[in-house]
């Protein structure tokens, strides 16, 4: 692999946790000094036969810690991702040297609230929101969070999907400023699963309702499935949310077979 050094570095692979046959959890050495804000993202890449294939990646860890960490899904007949799937501990691959993205936790807007909707892989910008205020709440007092509160939502096929479900939980149990619930679309196919069922966007109502959340009051940030983006951005506007109080973050475009499936 022979990075261009301006624009990449050489990254290698520390640690993979494989959540599912499907979804892995890379914790990767940059190579270099890589500077990021929580809920931005990191272009990864692969050279093959000469020809360089590059993917952006949701950062899941936060700027304090050494590693990056991405949530990665496979895409059977992608570009990338088959072959990211095949890298083990040790292995390199290539990395941009700048992080970029907005989809940063809105500290200015003044809304206090704020709704985190995903789908699976979804969640890494969120998981990197609460690693960071975590460490800055920690270090640095209640006054560091102030009265921002964050209420997350995250929905998957089946819960062996989650990836960060027992990190969550337990962050949701021990901070007053961070609630999280995890929603099963497949009730059916994990009988064991005692949680909430449903689709995000289709519970969103309920819970915008449950934790009483308003538009002028809160900020929705969207990240995942474009179809969930869709679905959601449409409740969140019926009531009452204002186009600058959603951000969005959408991995890919959904075809009309998918959108159709999924309506
Ligand atoms: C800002 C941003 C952040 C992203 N963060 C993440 C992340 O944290 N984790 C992650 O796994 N992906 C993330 N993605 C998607 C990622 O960049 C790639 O698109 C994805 O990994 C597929 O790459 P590929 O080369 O294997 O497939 P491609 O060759 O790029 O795609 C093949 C086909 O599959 C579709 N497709 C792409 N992704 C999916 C999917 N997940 N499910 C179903 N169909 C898909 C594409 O639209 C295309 O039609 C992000 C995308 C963006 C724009």
């Amino acid at each position: 692999m022979t990075p261009s050094a301006e624009s990449h570095f050489c990254a290698r692979i520390m640690d993979r946790r494989d959540v599912s046959e499907d979804l892995c959890v890379l914790r990767i050495n940059p190579g270099g000094p890589l500077a990021y804000r929580a809920g931005q993202y990191i272009t990864l890449g692969m050279e093959r036969a000469g020809v360089r294939t590059e993917r952006a990646y949701s950062i899941a860890s936060s700027p304090y810690e050494d590693a990056l960490e991405v949530f990665v899904e496979l895409v059977p007949r992608g570009s990338l991702t088959p072959s990211l799937f095949q890298l083990s501990p040790g292995d390199n691959l290539l990395c941009r040297k700048i992080a970029k993205g907005r989809f940063t936790f809105d500290f200015h807007s003044g809304r206090s609230n704020h709704l985190l909707i995903s789908t699976v892989t979804g969640i890494a910008p969120f998981v990197s929101y609460v690693r960071t205020l975590y460490r800055d709440w920690h270090n640095g007092g209640a006054s560091v969070i102030g009265n921002h509160k964050l209420f997350c939502l995250q929905g998957a096929s089946r819960a062996f999907e989650f990836g960060y479900r027992e990190e969550l939980e337990r962050y949701s149990s021990e901070l007053p400023w961070f609630k999280y619930v995890a929603t099963v679309s497949r009730p059916w196919e994990d009988p064991e699963w005692r949680g909430e069922r449903g689709r995000v966007d289709d519970l969103l109502r309920k819970y915008t309702d449950k934790w009483e959340l308003q538009g002028e009051t809160t900020t929705a940030y969207l990240c995942g499935h474009p179809t969930m983006i869709e679905n959601s951005r449409g409740t969140l506007k019926r009531a009452g949310w204002k186009k600058e109080a959603i951000l969005e973050e959408a991995y890919y475009q959904a075809t009309i077979k998918e959108a159709e499936a999924r309506a």
